[in-house]
């Protein structure tokens, strides 16, 4: 009776180790080839960052290569979900992932949720307008037009500042030049390298990039505000992956030779 007793107590205690190993283990969980993982979250629509490439397997983008290279430095395996762009903080306040990467700027207002990593990468807005587009050359020009902008992101906020311009918040960048090609709205505003890629890379026709910059911006690694541990392996692996010329590789493949 005793030892029944016994028993049954070693396969509760083990039950309750599995259950808790399975739930939360945030970077500590093993993978099936056993290395930990890093539970990764990105909206994967925003090339040349996160995007789906229907002949590979796995997301391809300039940070799904540096986040795999992080997490190999630190002795994990990226594991990559797809979510909204909005849905990343949430997602990191629930634990539900460890870090995000998703071409996300640092900014006061995410910092007082979320941490970030040392920025990774210069950015800034920029603006689309169809290629006949006569009456838009500057971001004040926006005023008394409509523009399209992805729901949750630095575009939404800073066309609400220029005042007067009817805001289209749409779920992704490929929405927004959508609707601009269909003449819903007359400009799209969105991250300068995503805007410059579709116009390049995707061979878009009938539209054009602006150049002038509406803002400067830093993209940087938000990890769960409780997880300082975390933010500082990060932090190392990505100075590692600058010393050792990796960084330099992966910005070579999707940027060329560009500067940094
Ligand atoms: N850099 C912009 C932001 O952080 C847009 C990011 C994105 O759409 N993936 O808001």
């Amino acid at each position: 009776m005793k030892f029944k007793k016994i028993l049954a107590a070693v396969a509760a205690m083990s039950f309750a180790v599995a259950a808790f190993a399975g739930c939360g283990g945030g970077s500590g969980s093993s993978s099936s080839s056993g290395a930990k993982t890093l539970k990764v979250g990105s909206a994967v629509d925003f090339a040349p960052f996160e995007f789906q490439d229907e002949t590979q397997k796995e997301y391809q983008g300039f940070d799904m290569d540096l986040i795999r290279a992080i997490a190999k430095e630190m002795g994990s395996e990226a594991d990559i979900q797809n979510l909204g762009f909005d849905g990343l903080i949430p997602a990191l306040q629930s634990k539900q992932i460890d870090v995000a990467i998703s071409g996300m700027t640092i900014n006061d207002e995410r910092k007082q949720n979320v941490l970030f990593s040392d920025p990774y990468y210069d950015s800034g807005l920029t603006m689309v307008v169809r290629e006949n587009e006569e009456s838009i050359k500057s971001f004040q020009d926006l005023k008394g037009k409509k523009v399209a902008v992805q729901v949750g992101t630095t575009s939404a906020e800073e066309v609400k500042k220029i005042g007067n311009v009817e805001v289209k918040e749409l779920n992704t960048p490929a929405d927004c030049f959508m609707e601009l090609k269909a003449g819903g709205v007359d400009a799209v505003v969105n991250d300068r390298p995503v805007n410059d890629y579709y116009i390049q890379k995707t061979g878009a026709t009938g539209v054009k990039a602006l150049a002038e910059k509406l803002t400067a911006e830093q993209y940087g690694i938000a990890i769960n505000k409780s997880d300082a541990e975390l933010q500082k392996k990060i932090n190392e692996a990505l100075k590692k992956l600058h010393e050792n010329g990796e960084y330099d590789k992966i910005f070579a493949k999707w940027f060329g030779e560009q500067k940094k």
